[in-house]
Order: structure tokens, then sequence, then C-alpha cells
């Protein structure tokens, strides 16, 4: 190696080192407020959401109102401008956040004189970071929502979009306002907290002067604004004052006031699970309610007038309008700000948005929120904690590909991260990537996984008693990350698709059989999980199934994890190109590993033409589903293993613990294996963990292995003790829950499957 190349190997491991110990410290000091509150927002979208009889089209309907919105933003704007402007109000287009916060400040300094500005909950003045500018001009900010007003106190950032404080416990709190205020009776009941903080803030609200608010949503055709509240006090700012300043993105404006109602069902569903926010305002600034005189203590209504109201829209481009030209950023600002993404996250419940997050926002689309208004530099930092788990895409109330726009980050960042001293020309020669030379290390070799893995299996056993050797795991740990205490999985001395040809190929005739279909040899099941595929073709011919393996190469999936997207594309043309006779012969596509088959059914539209896409979509079953619609389709069960026939560990009985995949899960196919289990018998109990936390590659790096093992901890909880057989059927969720449990669960192909 040379000496640049020690001296990187330094960097990364002092980098690796220091998230590692930033995750950790976090994981042990807000971890557990984080992982209660998301939780808890989460069943209540469950609940509120599955009350609902069109939740799906209502999302839909959203989606294409912020489609048609962001694709008329320019007249938008003209628009606004003008409705504000006849209803007396001022509106400035700020280009970044230099400019409106000059706006803002000139205005509320030199203008009005004002000692004091009053806020409601805005991410978006936090984004240009405007109290930091008006306290320069001796302007006092007060803010008026609860967690950010105990954060203003406490002198920390938000950790949550919806829910600021979202770390902070109750003793928390307590323990600040007894600090802050050294009260006679301190408060301590989340009741005494809230009426000090109230009591507090009536005082400080009566003195002042201006009021800032966000807004969730404007009207072009009206200037009426839409803001969500939990406290009700955007009202307060809005009329405590002569003078209101609202700032907001210019992706917040809507053609009309009618295009409000479907984000008003689902705005508090999905962030914080309720039906409808506590606070719904819509109002038509200037508002005319009299402006109070609070001097006047027994009604300080009596003289007041609206007639002086001053109304400021300022409206931020800060790099929207470059996004909306960029066409894998644009979907970022269709973004609601609602949390859900952040909540349905097993690393953000982990760690909350003082880790998963950048200058200001925070989640699975901060990625694309950083990087359109920070910069990549930002958007990297945190980049890494989204798995690709896909576990936020039905949660997001507009339909946003949250993974697809990490994985575009991802990619951009690796590119722009190569070193062009890196000596990897070896590695250059050994695996057929797309990539630049330069890239990381570690990215590289877990993006060339089917190398490494046909590799692995050409060389086993020796391969793989080398791979968990102590001084061969130092040095991987050292120069690619990868964790030394992960147990590497071990390859096979002969890949499925080999076995099957030794065999003869199928046993079951095309014309004895029911269906045609291809096995698909994915690379783990083809050279490392070769007993499941095994199964699968046990059952399926049990079935009547005629099978086939034909040699296919991988899909893709490994380096599309690792933002390597030009690789991923030509695998996915490469796999297409392979399996494509097949779908035109009118063969199925059977597929064992749930990461495969959701390339197949989701990401492949971003890779292929369209037609060859749904094409392949269509065709394409993950093994259990099919086994359920052969059953379904008047399939004798009897050829298959019911719990009476087992031995070995499955005779136990008939009580199974099952963990679907998160990606099976995402593309609605986690319940089949449930059903067919249940259908022979077995008394089944499925995990209520919706990701295991391994996810692919991500727990086998150093930097996130605890955290890894962290977000597996509640599914630890739930199998740990069990007496049931425990089944999972991705190869990720098989090595985590091995690491949690001790031992290695079967796919549900190999339970159901008749023995050998
Ligand atoms: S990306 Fe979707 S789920 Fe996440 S905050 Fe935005 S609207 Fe909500």
């Amino acid at each position: 190696m040379s000496s640049d190349a020690e001296a990187t190997g330094r960097t990364e491991n002092t980098d690796r080192t220091g998230k590692a110990d930033r995750i950790r410290e976090l994981m042990a000091t807000e971890g557990d407020a984080v992982a209660e509150n998301t939780r808890g927002f989460n069943e209540g979208r469950y609940e509120s959401t599955g009350r609902l009889d069109d939740y799906e089209a209502l999302k839909s309907e959203a989606r294409d109102i912020k489609e048609d919105a962001i694709a008329r933003l320019p007249e938008l704007i003209e628009r606004v401008t003008e409705t504000v402007e006849a209803n007396g109000g001022t509106v400035y287009l700020a280009d970044d956040a230099a400019d409106a916060n000059r706006y803002v400040t000139e205005l509320a300094a030199e203008e009005r004189d004002a000692d004091r500005l009053i806020k409601s909950k805005s991410m978006t003045s936090e984004e240009i970071e405007v109290n930091e500018a008006l306290e320069a001009e001796g302007v006092e900010v007060v803010e008026t929502d609860l967690g950010e007003w105990v954060l203003q106190l406490a002198d920390e950032a938000p950790s949550h979009i919806v829910a600021p404080a979202i770390h902070k416990s109750r003793e928390a709190i307590a323990e600040l306002f007894a600090e802050r205020f050294d009260p006679d009776d301190p408060p301590e009941t989340a009741e005494e907290l809230t009426m000090f903080a109230r009591e507090r803030l009536g005082e400080l609200v009566e003195d002042a002067d201006v009021g800032m608010t966000g807004a969730n949503f404007i009207a072009a055709d009206s200037g009426t604004m839409l803001l969500v509240t939990s406290e009700g006090n955007a009202r307060k700012t809005v009329t405590a004052t002569d003078t209101h300043v609202a700032v907001a993105g210019v992706e917040k404006l809507v053609p009309t006031v009618e295009d409000f109602a479907p984000f008003v069902e689902l705005i508090g569903r999905s962030g914080t699970g309720q039906d409808v926010t506590s606070y719904i305002s819509t109002l038509t600034p200037p508002v005319d309610s009299p402006v109070p005189d609070f001097e006047r203590d027994a009604d300080p209504l009596a003289d007041g007038s609206g007639d002086d109201r001053d109304f400021h829209l300022v409206l931020i481009d800060n790099g929207r309008l470059a996004m909306r030209e960029d066409e894998e950023l644009k979907e970022t600002l269709y973004c609601i700000r609602c949390s859900a993404c952040s909540n349905a996250c097993g690393n953000f419940q982990s760690v909350g948005g003082h880790a998963f997050g950048g200058e200001t926002y925070s989640g699975g689309i901060a990625t694309g929120w950083e990087a359109g208004i920070e910069g990549l530099d930002v958007a990297a930092e945190f980049n890494d904690l989204c798995t690709g788990c896909s576990r936020c895409v039905p949660a997001c109330p507009v339909e946003i590909d949250i993974p697809w726009i990490n994985t575009v980050v991802r990619d951009r960042v690796n590119r722009g991260d190569v070193d062009p001293g890196q000596t990897d020309w070896l590695f250059e020669e050994l695996v057929p990537d797309e990539e630049p030379a330069g890239l990381d290390l570690s990215t590289r070799l877990v993006g060339n996984y089917e190398t490494l893995a046909k590799w692995g299996s050409r060389t086993a056993p020796v391969a793989n008693r080398l791979a968990n050797v102590g001084p061969l795991r130092a040095v991987a740990e050292r120069v690619a990350g990868i964790d030394r205490r992960r147990e590497l999985p071990g390859f096979a001395s002969e890949p499925l698709v080999d076995w099957f040809e030794a065999r003869g190929g199928a046993a079951v005739s095309p014309a004895d059989a029911t269906r045609e279909a291809v096995l698909y040899p994915d690379t783990a099941t083809n050279y490392a999980d070769v007993d499941r595929g095994k199964a699968a073709v046990r059952a399926l011919e049990a079935l009547g199934v005629h099978v086939r393996i034909p040699d296919l190469p991988g899909s893709g999936r490994p380096p599309l994890s690792q933002g390597m997207v030009s690789t991923a594309k030509a695998a996915a043309e490469d796999a297409y190109g392979g399996l494509a006779p097949h779908v035109d012969a009118g063969r199925d596509v059977v597929v064992i590993e749930p990461s495969d088959l959701a390339m197949f059914r989701s990401e492949y539209e971003k890779f292929l033409p369209e037609r060859s896409a749904a094409r392949l979509a269509d065709a394409s079953y993950d093994v259990m589903e099919y086994v359920f619609g052969l059953l379904e389709n008047g399939g004798d069960p009897a050829g298959l293993r019911a719990p009476a026939a087992g031995t070995g560990p499955v005779a136990s009985g008939t009580r199974i613990a099952y963990h679907p995949h998160c990606q099976a899960r995402t593309i609605g196919v986690g319940e089949h294996a449930t059903a067919v289990m249940e259908r022979l018998g077995y008394d089944v109990r499925v995990s209520d963990t919706e990701c295991c936390g391994m996810a692919g590659s991500f727990g086998y790096k150093t930097d996130y292995y605890e955290l890894s093992m962290d977000v597996g901890e509640p599914l630890r909880e739930q199998f740990g003790e069990t007496d049931r057989t425990v089944v999972a059927a991705g190869t990720s969720c098989t090595e985590q829950l091995d690491a949690l449990l001790g031992s290695a669960p079967m796919h549900p192909i190999e339970l159901i499957a008749p023995r050998e």
C-alpha cells in the first residue's frame, strides 16, 4: 500500500471510529425516548389510516396535486403574488437564506423597531437560521411551540421534523425548567410542565411586536394559508401583534384552497397518528381580527382594530427551483414534512434526527432536502443510514420513493468522493463494475458481492475457512470496514445451478406440468444458501410445476444498495436479457430472495424500458406467493410437508415464529408465507418488528454494527425466548436472527418442502 493509501486508510478508520462513537452516544442518550415516541406515532398511523376506506386513493390524489403544483410553480408564484397583494399583503421571493434574513431583519428591526418576535414552529425558518439573524440585530426571538421552546432553552437543534424535542424525556424537561427558572414549586408531571410553559409563554407573547409563522400549504388562487399545529400557538402568533411574517418554501404553493382537502386528511394521520391534528387553521392574511391591547387586562380587544395589520409572505427558493429542474431530486419537493418516513425507519427510531439528519431536516427524506439546499457534503454525512429497507415508502402520504432519492444521492456522493490516488488497480481488474476508479473500497467490495460469491464458491471450502480467520478479519475491518464481530456467511462449493443440472434438470416434464416456472438463481441462493433453492425445487415439483434454473446474472441489488447506480442498471439489463425469453415463452419467474423480487417489481422500472419492466414485474412471484397461488388454484397440499410429518427441529411441533422481510412487506408478499403455513396446519406467530436491522450489508459495517443490533433488539425480545421454530425469508434477516438468537432460521419454503 502506498503511503497515500495508508494515510487514506487511517483517515477512514478515524472517521469510522468517530461515526460509530457518535451513534453509540446517541443510542445511549436519546435512543429510548425517540424509539418510544416514534413507535407510538406508528401505531397511531396504522390505526388511523386503517379507518380510512380510501387511504390509497387519498395518497394518489395528494401526489397528483403536488406533481401539478411543482410543474406549475413559476405560474403559482406569480399568482400568489397577485392575490396576496390584492389582499393587502406583500410577497417577497428570497433567493437564499441570506436574502430572506435580510428582508425579515430589515422589516422587524428597522421598519418595526421590534424588541421581540414570536414564532410558531417552522422548519423553513430553521433552515434559513432566521433566529440568529434577528438576534444579531437585537430582536429577541421566542419560540411558542412547546417543543421548540424547550430546545431554545436547552440550546439544542430539533431531532424530528414534527416533534422537535422528541429526544427529550419528561424528566429531562423538568430538570431543564428547574435549572433555567428555579421555580419555588418545580413542575414534574406532563401537565404541570405544559402549564408552566404556557404561563411563561403567555407573558412573552403579550409583549411581542412581530409574529412569524411558517405555512403548511398556501393556495395561490386566494393567498389562503393552511397551518397545522398541535398547540394552537400559530393562531396566537398570527393575531397577537399587528405584523405577521410567514416564511415558506416555494414548494408549499398549491393551486387552490380545495387542494388542501386530502392533505388535511393525511398529514396528522401520517405523522403523529391523529385522525385530525389538534388545530387546523385556514387564514387569508392580513387577518381582520382586532389587534389586542394586552395593557387592558379586562378586555384586550375592546378598542382593537384589524385595519392596520401588516402581512409579509417571504417565499424561499434556497435551492428549490434548481431541485425542480433535477429529475431525481424533484420528488423531494412533493414532501409535506409529515415525518412518517422518520417514524417508520428502524435506524431513525434508534438514533433520532441528531444522527439521521443534516443541518435542518431529518429522517429518510432529509437526504433529498439537504442535498438540494445545503449540498452533497451535508447529505453525505448521514445518507448511509438509509438502508433501502423501504418501510417508509407505504407510509409516505405523497408516495415519494424515498430510498431511490437516497440511492441517487449516494451515487453522486460516491462519484464526488473518488480518490484518484487510491491504488485499486488490482480490484479494477477483478470486478466488472461500471464505477470510477478510486471508489471507497468498502462500497466497491459490497457492490460486487456477486463476483465475490462466485470466487468464494469456486474456492470453497478454503475460502470459508479463511473468511473468519482473526488476522484476515482484522485486515477486512481496517481496509474495508467489515466488522469482525459479524460471522461471514459461507459459500457452497456446488452452486444451485450446477446441482440442478447435475440432477438432470426438471423432474416434472412440461407435458405433465400444471405450470412452467423459472426459479431465479439469486446470488445468495445460488452460491451460499443452496438448500433453500433445493427446497424450492422440491416444493414446486410436488405441486406439479415444471422447473428450470438457467444460469442467470445477479439482479443488481448489492450495487444498488451501495449507490452504484450505473452498475445496478447494467445488471438489471443483463438479468432482464436472461429472463425475457422465459417470460416470452409464458413461464413464471419465481424468486426466493425478497430483495431481488423487490428489484423486479419496483426498482427495475428505473432501469428498463417501461414495457419490459412491467412484463417482468407481472411475471414474477415470491416463492411462497407462488405456492399460495398454486394451492388457491387447486394444487394438492398433500405433497408439501405438514407439521405432523416433520422430524428434527420442525417436529417439535406446529408452532412457528415467522419474521417477514421488510421489502416483502412493502411489495405486499409478506403474508403469503403465513397463509400457506397456516393452511398446512402450522400455528404461526408473525413478528411485529418491521425491520431486523441487518439490511443487506449495513449490519456488517463497523460504523453501524451496534446500531444494526439495536434495531434488531425488538426482534430478539419477541423471538429470543420462544419455543417456536423460527423462519425468515430474507438472507439478511437470516443472518441477523442467527446473530440475535444464536441459531439460523430456515426459509419458509424449507419448512414446507417435502424431504429429499
Ligand atoms: S417524504 Fe413523505 S413521509 Fe417523509 S416527511 Fe415527506 S411527506 Fe412525510
